[in-house]
């Protein structure tokens, strides 16, 4: 479990994370070990706009609600390996 944050504090620290990287000490560009992130989207119409509202009890499904269209739907964490 995470400590917990007060939630003036905690935006502060996810301001932090969206800083430019390159004011930061990383690593050069061909030495970053690069993962593929996928955006969730709506299935329906596309939208962003969603909101998480549960999830299964090992987190591998979890559970959101379109916030344009409404749509309820679930997604599922796969292992990379096993795609
Ligand atoms: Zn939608």
């Amino acid at each position: 479990m995470g400590e917990w944050l007060p939630p003036r504090k905690k935006r502060r620290r996810q301001a932090e994370v969206q800083e430019p990287v390159e004011n930061k000490d990383l690593p050069f560009e061909e030495d970053w070990v690069v993962v593929p992130f996928i955006p969730l989207r709506c299935p329906s119409c596309g939208s962003t706009k969603l909101k998480t509202y549960g999830a299964s009890r090992n987190r591998l499904e979890r559970y959101h609600k379109c916030r344009v269209c409404h749509l309820q739907f679930k997604s599922v964490e796969f292992d990379p390996k096993n795609f």
